[in-house]
């Protein structure tokens, strides 16, 4: 991809030199403009050129789009055990694959991967399983490298990551090898009606608006997605499907070497509990935080919090929710002094009965509450610990 100056249209005008904000075009001894390497491809310059001599040429190599089909969901494991994540792409994936009319196929890479038919019962019409021993832990060059020729071989239209610390990383290095987009962190994904593309939406600015990214020119169209956002479907046991197993030869990659794996959290994962009570900066104190903690043991839940909460030393970041923390699907969700911001609210989306206490009456986070209290949350959680330990 560049810009590309026609030397028999260039009238050596000058116009480009003064539409370009880059400082990338000049004028060469010969009378004619050319373009040095400040150049950001913005195309002003193929713009303001009055005899159209100046084009930007779209890199599309060998990429014709005709030619890709279905849509996969890469299906991380981890140990062995597929990755809660990868249900929760093949339960959209499904969705997806049926407003196209094509087939959803599961990707998946490791060792001794245990129960791959969960991903057929899950939504899958098919499995590509690559169990090798050199493929035990995820690591971003084999994978990558793997994954890529499976893409050049099969060309699959769509290709779901889970937002993972491994997905983010290998889906960007998949991406510019394939030479195609990577929307990340996508919260919402639709087919277009009318042009079958993929609309792939995600918080943008901050998270102060909402963002849909197409990706019309290059295959395959590919987003990473966002943990607990997606509902995953009921597993179904009666599914059948076909588990190919891939032959794979195993690459040297001397870049980087795994030595060793350690688990830094430990703990309960809060997108798996039906009930959690969410803390923000309204709770006042860490001290406090042993009152939201004590109402979600009652409850049989756990307890989630707002960033400044994690900011502040109160709460772990495994607890954070939102856009820079993870996404939860409770079936209640407590939420007390949380003002509802909308990086807050990127991640509680999924909830399906939100109860929000907060003294301000116009806070926003009322704004998607089904029971709204306005009072003090201390006092609220105080009554209801107080009402559940008498039963
Ligand atoms: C790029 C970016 C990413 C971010 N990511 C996240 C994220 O992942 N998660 C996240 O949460 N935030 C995130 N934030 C921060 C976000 O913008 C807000 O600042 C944050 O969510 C506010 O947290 P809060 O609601 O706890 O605090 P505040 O906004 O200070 O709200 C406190 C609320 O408590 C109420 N209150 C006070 N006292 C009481 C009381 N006694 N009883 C009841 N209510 C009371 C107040 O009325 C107020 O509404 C991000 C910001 C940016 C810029």
């Amino acid at each position: 991809m560049g810009i590309v100056i026609d030397k028999s249209l260039c009238i050596g005008c000058g116009t480009c030199l003064g539409a370009c904000g880059s400082g990338a075009l000049e004028m060469t001894d010969e009378g004619f403009a050319a373009v040095n390497d400040q150049c950001v491809m913005c195309g002003m310059c193929v713009d303001a050129c009055p005899v159209g001599a100046i084009e930007l040429k779209k890199d599309v190599g060998d990429n014709d789009i005709s030619a890709y089909h279905g849509i996969w969901v890469f299906a991380q494991q981890s140990e062995g055990e597929i990755l809660p994540v990868a249900f929760e792409l093949l339960g959209k994936g499904r969705e997806l694959a049926d407003s196209l009319g094509e087939a959803l196929t599961a990707v998946c890479f490791g060792s001794n991967v245990k129960n791959p038919e969960k991903l057929i019962h899950a939504g899958a019409d098919s499995v590509l399983l690559a169990d090798d021993a050199s493929l035990a832990f995820p690591m971003d060059l084999p994978y990558a490298d793997l994954l890529t020729n499976l893409i050049h071989e099969r060309k699959p239209a769509i290709v779901l990551y889970g937002a993972t610390a491994f997905g983010r990383s290998m889906a960007p290095r998949v991406a510019a090898t394939v030479g195609t987009g990577l929307t990340a962190d996508c919260t919402i994904l639709e087919i277009d009606e009318e042009t079958k593309l993929l609309r792939q939406t995600r918080p943008a600015f901050g998270g102060n608006l909402m963002a849909t990214i197409i990706c019309p020119n290059t295959r395959p169209q590919m987003a990473t997605v966002c943990l607990g956002v997606m509902p995953a479907l009921e597993p179904n046991t009666a599914r059948t499907g076909n588990i190919e197993r891939l032959q794979i030869k195993p690459q040297q990659f001397d870049a980087v070497k795994l030595l060793n794996t350690i688990s830094e959290i430990t703990g309960d994962n809060i997108i798996d509990y039906d009930i959690l009570v969410v803390a923000g900066k309204g709770v006042g104190s860490k001290e406090n935080m042993k009152i939201v903690k004590r109402l979600a043991e009652l409850l049989g839940g756990n307890y989630g919090v707002s960033r400044p909460l994690v900011d502040a030393g109160w709460a772990e970041y495994q607890h954070q929710i939102g856009q820079t923390g993870c996404s939860v699907s409770p079936k209640l969700l407590i939420s007390v002094g949380v003002s509802g911001a909308i990086q807050h609210l990127s991640g509680i989306g999924g909830a399906q009965t939100v109860v929000a206490v907060n003294t301000d009456p116009d806070a926003p986070i009322f704004g998607v509450a089904d029971y709204a209290i306005v009072g003090d949350c201390i006092e609220f959680m105080q009554e209801m610990i107080a009402q559940l330990e008498e039963k």
